[in-house]
């Protein structure tokens, strides 16, 4: 059973983010049931102008029917943290200080989103169709920076190894895949598919193109150069027919 995602912009977001593109995304983990667009009533509460949790869990909007609330928002939450859950099954992702490092890196503002639908479909299914509130103990992030989607990325900067082809790392595999309720278990086949799904969380072409030529610059000098020779060759052919 795929777990069924309920989305809601939370406030004004003035980023370029295309939610078609999330809503859209093809998953054997999760299906996008709605996407809602909610105000937020109140003021930032923090000492530096981030709205403490029980802020945002007044302005979050209801999960309804749906097995999980994913709802992002431009303002900064509590500890500068880039996504806390939530009473209900319910998480807030927070953009602030994410855009500037996902743009600087020209990684689409979508893979972080989707990044964390991922990894709270898991949790759901961990946990046995259910999100552990944030005071349960819980143990399935890793401090570690390891490119997977269970990165706790306390360094923000870190976040765009785990927004650009991200995998599952084997611990987290293990652990999911055995988790001691055999109800709650992962199937391999389905970590499998989502490791395939999670290598399309790329960039656009163009962007890869140009990390390639930043990895490979001796290569593209080569390569641009035989395509100048060609196209001098196929600029002369049509030359020679017109002529
Ligand atoms: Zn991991």
């Amino acid at each position: 059973m795929k777990v069924k995602i309920k989305l809601a912009i939370l406030g004004h977001f003035p980023h370029s983010l295309d939610i078609n593109k999330v809503k859209n995304w093809a998953s054997d983990l999760f299906e996008i049931t709605e996407v809602d667009k909610h105000n937020i009533a109140s003021d930032s509460d923090g000492l530096h102008w981030e709205f403490l949790d029980r802020n945002v869990e007044q302005n979050l909007p209801a999960r309804g029917n749906s097995d999980v609330l994913i709802a992002f928002t431009n303002v900064a939450i509590q500890d500068n943290y880039f996504a806390r859950r939530f009473s209900d099954n319910r998480v807030c992702v927070s953009y602030n200080g994410m855009t500037e490092i996902l743009n600087y890196n020209d990684i689409p503002l979508e893979n972080l989103l989707l990044r964390v639908l991922y990894s709270v479909s898991f949790v759901y299914k961990r946990y046995g169709k259910r999100l552990p509130e944030m005071s349960e103990h819980t143990n399935f992030t890793h401090d570690e920076t390891r490119g997977c989607i269970f990165d706790m990325d306390g360094i923000k900067s870190d976040v765009i190894y785990s927004t650009y082809k991200p995998q599952l790392c084997s611990s987290c595999i293990h652990n999911l895949t055995n988790n001691p309720v055999a109800a709650n278990r992962i199937s391999n086949n389905l970590i499998n598919k989502v490791q395939m799904e999670l290598r399309k969380l790329d960039k656009g072409v163009y962007y890869q193109l140009a990390d390639w030529i930043k990895k490979n610059p001796i290569c593209a000098i080569i390569v641009s150069s035989i395509t100048a020779i060609l196209l001098n060759v196929i600029a002369s052919f049509i030359f020679e027919r017109i002529k």
